[in-house]
């Protein structure tokens, strides 16, 4: 089986998702790129992360061919077109995480109301424009919305995620699903204060070497 210590990963990160409470069972999609071999992992379309085994992880070339396991999930290309070209992002998760989809729904972005949206590597979270699911519209609207970011919202869907490995993108989507429960909950008592951007991008610096201190 190939790259089977990374279908490991997905499975384990998909079971995390739902002790977390990011995922109801089979919405998202979680992937990760071993560069070495220039193969993909990617969670399989339809089944639910509880029933997932190593077998059933679908791994793809950058290409999309399915290589081994299962038919890899509808969002695939959105994986794959950040992959193809973004050199430093090697692992990606999709969710339909309810804070940050409540955010989506409303086409807002996410501003910085708190100063850990700088994990990102960005002072806001972009709303991406709809798209219908599992399209390459949806893919090239994720992709040109999140730029350099390691975040972006999907209008009225959900949230995608990026990262140099799936333990820092993993990190972005709760602290993004977090910073949007904060941005509602205070949003519902006034106007909440957004921290001036020289401060953000200050943050930004000092959590450039971010990926080494959560391990
Ligand atoms: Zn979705």
């Amino acid at each position: 089986m190939k790259i089977e210590h990374i279908r490991e990963k997905i499975i384990a990160t998909s079971l995390k998702m739902l002790s977390d409470q990011l995922t109801n069972g089979t919405a998202g999609n979680i992937s990760i790129y071993d560069r070495s071999e220039n193969l993909i992992a990617i969670t399989p379309s339809g089944i639910p992360y509880s029933l997932l085994k190593p077998e059933d992880v679908s791994v793809v070339d950058l290409d999309g061919n399915l290589i081994e396991g299962k038919t890899p999930s509808s969002e695939l290309e959105m994986h794959l077109m950040l992959y193809r070209n973004r050199n430093n992002i090697n692992a990606v998760i999709h969710g339909h995480t309810k804070y940050s989809t409540a955010i989506a729904c409303l086409r807002k972005n996410l501003p910085a109301i708190d100063y850990m949206i700088a994990v990102t590597g960005d002072k806001e979270v972009r709303c991406a424009n709809y798209a219908s699911y599992g399209t390459k519209e949806l893919a090239e609207n994720c992709f040109n919305t999140m730029r350099n970011s390691r975040a972006c919202l999907l209008a009225n869907h959900g949230i995608t995620t990026a990262g140099e490995d799936i333990e820092i993108a993993y990190n972005v989507l709760t602290q993004v699903e977090y910073i949007s429960s904060l941005y509602l909950l205070s949003s519902s008592v006034g106007e909440p204060v957004i921290i001036e951007d020289e401060e953000i991008y200050n943050m930004i610096e000092r959590f450039k070497d971010y990926g080494k201190k959560i391990k």
